[in-house]
């Protein structure tokens, strides 16, 4: 049999051996990722995991026994170092090369760190693993201070969970509104208001310049210094300004890669025995009509399936309208396509309800939509979206008539 090697045992990963066993393949696969942990959900780390809500083991998308059965070689705390396309090898951080027939690069993203003056102090944490919200959840005691650096979704969702924690929370944002890059200024405006009355002090168009604390304090941080000049005290801080896609095994290789590793509406990269699904890739959304690099579960899953069917030469092209959501207090927040601030805007029903939708239309049709709260929009809508169809604007702002009698 053939040896199908993954890189990267996350979600793309879990889903393109789910799909490659599903459809009766008998090759050898060998999972290899870095993080000690079986593939897992990355979505609860920053909601219900922070929150003490679940158990880490309810975070794996299958058991070990799943690996057993179903005849996976797991490598997991290895690195793959580099791929060598002409001998089909991966090089791996423990030892001898490993040759594949085919081979998954879903080795996703990693966080955007800060480098300004005393961003390696102890204290200052980013979240993208089960391990950093383990050493966060230590420090973020009632009572303690947490200067979040960035509104965007994880920084907003880590205040929420830090509020009910009881933790003193001050969000610091360089942009003048919150969520800038997912949702149109109103949908900002409301949630700004919803972090306020939690008592979140959220303070934005506020850049920052470095960290404050050092050796009296074991290497701490004690401070946040902003660009203004002046101090904010903390006893933690979480940095949540985005993410990059790992894509330097690629490149080295030689693949094709620009914002994300180049592959096709198949998951296929410029090699025909190399594939790549998840947030490390960029590829072309027919739908969209455009290429894009996604940051999302609805995208690694599609694109692992795409992967794996590729592989079995059951090749079916991927477009789907792109979804995603967050979670921040009662607040169910639930987006579908991607908007552009050229967009109009209609408001189905009120914010100050806790329950509305914010469509975005674009020559007429349906773009894109965050809904709050409001679930009965979100499937209509992105049937609407996908489909471009012109729809009735007067219709459309009344929130009683439903989107699927558009
Ligand atoms: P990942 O899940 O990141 O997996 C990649 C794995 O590859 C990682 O374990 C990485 O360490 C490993 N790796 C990288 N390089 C190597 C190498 N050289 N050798 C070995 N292993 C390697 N999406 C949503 O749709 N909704 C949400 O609400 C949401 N919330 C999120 C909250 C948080 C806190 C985070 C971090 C993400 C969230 N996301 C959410 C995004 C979603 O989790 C990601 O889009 C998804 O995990 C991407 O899957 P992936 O397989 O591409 O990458």
């Amino acid at each position: 049999a053939k040896t199908i090697i993954i890189i990267g045992a996350g979600q793309a990963a879990a889903q393109a051996i789910q799909t490659l066993r599903a459809k009766g393949s008998d090759e050898r696969i060998i999972l290899i990722g870095d993080e000690p942990y079986l593939p897992y959900d990355r979505p609860p780390l920053s909601k219900g995991l922070l929150a003490g809500d679940i158990e880490l083991e309810r975070l794996y998308f299958k058991k070990p026994a799943f690996y057993e059965d179903k005849a996976v070689d797991l490598h997991l705390r290895t690195r793959v170092e580099a791929i060598d396309r002409a001998a089909k090898t991966v090089t791996l951080s423990d030892g001898a090369p490993l040759a594949y027939d085919d081979l998954i690069i879903a080795t996703g993203a990693r966080v955007r760190k800060l480098s300004l003056p005393g961003s390696d102090l102890k204290g200052i944490h980013y979240l993208r693993s089960i391990d950093d919200v383990l050493g966060i959840r230590d420090e973020m005691t009632p009572g303690s201070r947490l200067a979040i650096v960035g509104a965007g979704y994880i920084g907003l969702e880590v205040a929420a969970v830090a509020r009910k924690l009881g933790v003193e929370v001050t969000v610091l944002e360089a942009l003048d509104r919150v969520m800038t890059r997912v949702v149109a200024a109103p949908v900002s405006h409301f949630y700004e208001g919803v972090h306020r009355e939690a008592g979140v002090d959220l303070r934005l168009g506020i850049g920052i310049s470095g960290f404050e604390g050092g050796a009296g304090d074991g290497g701490r941080v004690t401070s946040v210094r902003l660009a203004d000049g002046s101090h904010l005290p903390c006893d933690l801080a979480i940095v949540g300004i985005g993410v990059v896609p790992n894509v330097e095994l690629a490149e080295d290789a030689g693949l094709e890669v620009g914002n994300g590793i180049v592959v096709d509406d198949c998951a296929r990269t410029s090699d025909p025995h190399i594939y790549a699904a998840g947030d490390c890739t960029n590829h072309p959304n027919a739908l969209l009509g455009a290429r894009i690099r996604l940051e999302s579960v609805q995208n690694a899953v599609s694109q692992g399936k795409a992967a794996a069917l590729a592989i079995l030469g059951m090749a079916e092209s991927y477009a789907e309208v792109p979804w995603f959501w967050s979670d921040q207090y009662d607040l169910k927040l639930q987006i579908a396509g991607l908007w552009e601030p050229t967009d109009e805007l209609v408001l189905r029903g009120d914010p100050q309800s806790r329950k509305f939708s914010a469509v975005y239309v674009r020559d007429g049709a349906i773009a894109a939509i965050n809904v709050v709260n409001n679930l009965k929009d979100f499937l209509p809508a992105k049937k609407l979206i996908g489909e471009r169809r012109v729809v009735d604007r007067a219709k459309l702002s009344d929130p009683e008539i439903s989107l699927k009698d558009l």
